[in-house]
């Protein structure tokens, strides 16, 4: 017989153990080694049962159990230190409240701390027991809530809730991925249902076409410090057809996925302030758009602007003032677009005429325009993103650079590089990814408990002092226990693709603790080309088979479900493994997931990655292995782009630029072969008189001291305050400031915003009819030097806008065959009155800046000062 329902009767905690509730309910524990020996310490099988979950395994501990650990004086003890350490970790003072008392003392007065920082994402990937993830962009949002709460950052978190999260993957007999969707019931998860003070649960609501209401209640999940509110549709409240928009994750069609997004966006941002007016907390200054999902949160927050008196513009130029949007793919196939009937048909005016009642007040019209791209019938919501945020990033050098690029046709008229699209490299949290076993080395380099030290890059050479026979021990230590993983995965896997426990007897000795171990485990797109490594599978099985020093391979990895095409090469990979003479050196393990990858990340001597250049935006899983001592073996794409030194791994060189992909990929894979027997295996057997492969060792002390402190999350967080959410929190508040026409006038509340709109309105307007009528040069000898002095005099027709509303500037540099100019110096001209025909007159002098040729122009861009910068509205006019 089935049941009907399910659900999880937990034991009453007795008194002496009531912590155990707040210790396994707020997240820090997935990242407090200290509070996992605890809840193990309960009942050591049950924790492997649960896969290391406090919250399942306090539901299944048995009353007698704790009725024994609450008489047990010392158990007591622990539960009470390590709930003060919590509490304390809760609420000192961090990093972010030590910048706010600099503020606050006048020793960084132009720096604006925003009270509250709302970051949105589709996926957080905060621990295995909360699989609300698919892979990295999920991955990085975990850790960026991890070190926000390390740095005492008061941000706050939205998503939605999964009713099955992201699949499990296992296999079939012949190697096909098969995906399974297990149900999470949210009461067996570390989540607590927001409520009223009534005790009732909150819902918020939208109205979406033909009058059909979505509600959600809002789950919180507490990671350390900060709040994570995932909105969850799946109530009896709302019909059967929009119960499921919280179904899965990167399920079903556009139609289902505009509603997610609309649920995350709008719905996300009525979450915060049912949440923040509950909680008493002020509400978030600047909003952070991880990817272009969440996007329609601008619209919202423009309609709760509207409703509060603003003009549209107004309303938007306070938007745009305090949002941070944050790209993650350089594929424009990765881009999220949706038909725009559909978008016409959720923001659009009802049956009847009136106006939107998803956003009252909210022209349709307008909302379109902010998806607009080269194809008419698409909405982009990446466009959206950057015409709604004043401040917008990539999440590596090379990926910022590849961005400005990709997304030019949003400045016509700039050069990509001043497309105003900067870059924060992505980090990692060194807590979560690091073993135990560097941290305690951590803890014991710097003689204390507090890791925070670690964003600091000269404590890293303190690892100078370590012996390298105990680097290479910690390393081993590792190695054995990913074997260890490895061989319990395969005989699982092998058990669910029919074979018998008697075939399985040589899994026991499969893999060997000693060899050299290199991990390749990502998602399956096809750029990041996972059968690479099969281009020549005789070379490789050579490779893995050499008698004196074999090399193992261990591979990973999910297709998404409506991808067959990378389910063919994952079953490409199966079939290799499957073979009899190298199965015991190379292996798929199936379900690829956070707990699986932290045991390859500790393991795995090499890690290796060879996507197509340069399509890995950021790629995250190398930093965490670098953090763990391994060495990269990379196409030189996303962060290793940046960070490859020539000592801390190595570079498979690219063949980017070939018209031909096939003969690319022969090239980068011989290339790939070629490092590996000629460097990476010499290198690994070359050992000393203990066993010790000394220049091995090196390059792993060398990896741990340059990478470490840069690989790190907190340097990442720390970056994206002070370049983007600092500078956000003042422009949100010169923005909003009141302004009075003159003395004793009534100040108007948003009266900057309001200037800053007309403004706009007003250079939109005219900006077609200004010209630059003549450019004049004098004062240049007839061999010109370097350092001559040259000056320009430029006549401007400023159609009716005043020379304070506009920047001039000269552009000197050097120039191509084709007279292009390239990265040339930038040089502001000077206002000096006006000719009686009404062009006014700018001039500047400038000596010539370098040798050989030379060329300038001269062009006119919007200046005004709640611009972020001139490139900012995309307006120029050349001379
Ligand atoms: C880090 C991580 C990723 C992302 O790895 P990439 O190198 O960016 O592809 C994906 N999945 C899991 C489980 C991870 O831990």
């Amino acid at each position: 017989m089935k049941a009907l329902r399910r659900f999880t009767v937990r034991a009453h905690l007795p008194d002496r153990l009531a912590p155990l509730e707040r210790l396994s309910t707020n997240l820090r524990w997935s990242w407090d080694k200290p509070t996992q020996d605890l809840f193990q310490s309960i009942d050591d099988a049950l924790w492997q049962d649960t896969g290391g979950d406090p919250v399942a395994m306090l539901g299944h501990v048995g009353p007698e159990r704790l009725e024994q650990l609450a008489a047990d004086p010392s158990f007591v003890q622990r539960v009470e230190t390590l709930d003060a350490e919590l509490e304390d970790y809760l609420t000192r003072p961090l990093w972010y409240q030590q910048r706010a008392a600099e503020v606050s003392d006048g020793n960084a007065p132009a720096v604006a701390l925003p009270h509250g920082i709302a970051y949105f994402s589709m996926e957080f990937g905060v621990a295995e027991v909360l699989p609300n993830y698919s892979g990295g962009l999920g991955i990085l949002a975990g850790d960026h809530l991890k070190s926000a709460s390390d740095l005492g950052l008061p941000l706050i978190a939205v998503g939605l809730h999964y009713r099955s999260g992201y699949f499990r993957q296992s296999l079939t007999a012949d190697g096909w991925q098969h995906e399974n969707y297990p149900s999470l019931d949210p009461q067996g998860l570390p989540l607590r249902l927001l409520t009223g003070a009534d005790g009732e649960a909150v819902l918020i609501e939208l109205t979406l076409p033909d009058d059909v209401t979505l509600s959600a209640r809002i789950w919180i999940a507490q990671v350390g410090r900060i709040p994570l509110l995932l909105l969850d549709s799946d109530i009896p409240e709302n019909d059967h057809d929009v119960r499921t928009v919280t179904d899965r994750l990167y399920g079903g069609d556009q139609e289902h996925r505009i509603r997610q997004e609309i649920l995350a966006g709008i719905g996300g941002v009525r979450a915060i302030r049912a949440f923040t007016e509950l909680r008493g907390l002020p509400g978030p200054e600047v909003f952070h758009m991880n990817e272009g999902h969440a996007g329609f949160l601008g619209v919202e927050r423009i309609r709760e602007l509207i409703e509060a008196g603003l003009d549209f513009d107004t309303a938007l130029a306070v938007v745009r003032s305090s949002t941070v949007f944050t790209t993650h793919t350089p594929v424009p196939a990765g881009i999220d677009r949706f038909p725009l009937d559909l978008v016409e048909r959720y923001f659009g005016a009802g049956p009847d005429g009136h106006g939107s009642r998803l956003l009252p007040g909210v022209p349709v019209d307008r909302v379109l325009s902010f998806g607009a791209e080269d194809d008419p019938a698409k909405f982009n919501m990446a466009h959206m993103g950057l015409r709604l945020a004043q401040r917008a990033n990539g999440v590596s050098l090379l990926h910022g650079r590849v961005s400005r690029e990709m997304f030019s046709e949003l400045w016509p008229g700039f050069d990509a590089a001043e497309v105003p699209i900067g870059s924060i490299t992505n980090g990692v949290h060194g807590p979560t990814w690091a073993a135990p076993q560097w941290l305690e080395l951590g803890r014991e380099l710097l003689g204390a408990d507090d890791l925070a030290q670690l964003r600091e890059p000269h404590v890293w050479e303190r690892l100078q002092k370590v012996d390298p026979g105990h680097l290479w021990w910690i390393r081993g230590q590792l190695r054995e226990a990913l074997i260890d993983d490895v061989r319990r995965r395969l005989r699982r896997s092998w058990l669910e693709r029919g074979a018998a426990e008697a075939e399985l007897g040589w899994i026991a000795t499969a893999f060997d603790p000693n060899a050299l171990t290199i991990g390749f485990a990502r998602r399956v797109p096809t750029y990041k080309r996972l059968t690479l490594m099969l281009r020549d599978p005789d070379r490789l099985a050579r490779l893995l088979l050499d008698d004196e020093r074999p090399l193992q391979l261990i591979v990973a990895g999910k297709a998404h479900p409506a991808d067959d095409g990378g389910k063919a090469l994952i079953q490409q990979i199966v079939r290799f493994a499957d073979r009899h003479d190298v199965r015991h050196r190379f292996a798929f393990l199936p379900d690829y997931d956070m707990s699986m990858a932290r045991t390859l990340y500790h393991g795995c001597d090499v890690w290796l990655n060879n996507p197509l250049r340069p399509l890995e935006a950021c790629g995250t899983s190398g930093m965490k292995s670098a953090l763990n001592g391994g060495l990269n073996l990379s196409i030189r794409d996303g962060w290793w782009d940046e960070w490859f030194d020539g000592e801390n791994g190595w570079e498979i060189p690219t063949a980017a630029g070939l018209a031909d992909d096939g003969r690319r990929d022969d090239l980068e894979a011989a290339a790939l072969y070629d490092l590996l027997e000629q460097a990476v295996v010499p290198k690994f057997y070359d050992r000393d008189g203990h066993g010790v492969p000394r220049r091995w060792v090196e390059m792993v002390r060398h990896t741990l001291q340059d990478l470490g402190p840069k690989v790190l999350a907190s340097r990442m967080v720390e970056e994206y305050a002070e370049k983007y959410y600092f500078p956000a929190a003042r422009s949100l508040r010169q923005t909003i400031e009141p302004v009075s026409a003159g003395a004793g006038d009534f100040a108007e509340p948003f009266g900057a915003a309001r200037e800053l709109a007309a403004y706009r309105h007003r250079v939109e307007r005219s900006w077609p009819r200004i010209s630059i009528e003549d450019v004049d040069s004098s004062g240049l000898p007839d061999t010109p030097l370097l350092g001559s002095e040259l000056t320009l005099t430029a006549l401007v027709r400023l159609d009716g806008l005043r020379a304070t509303d506009v920047a001039v500037q000269a552009l000197i540099g050097r120039v191509d065959a084709g007279a292009t100019l390239l990265d040339p110096v930038t040089v502001p001209m000077t206002h000096t009155g006006r000719t009686d025909h009404g062009a006014d007159v700018f001039t500047a002098t400038m000596s010539l800046p370098i040798t050989g040729p030379v060329g300038y122009t001269v062009r006119v861009l919007p200046h005004h000062r709640l611009l972020s910068g001139e490139a900012e509205l995309g307006l120029v006019t050349l001379a």
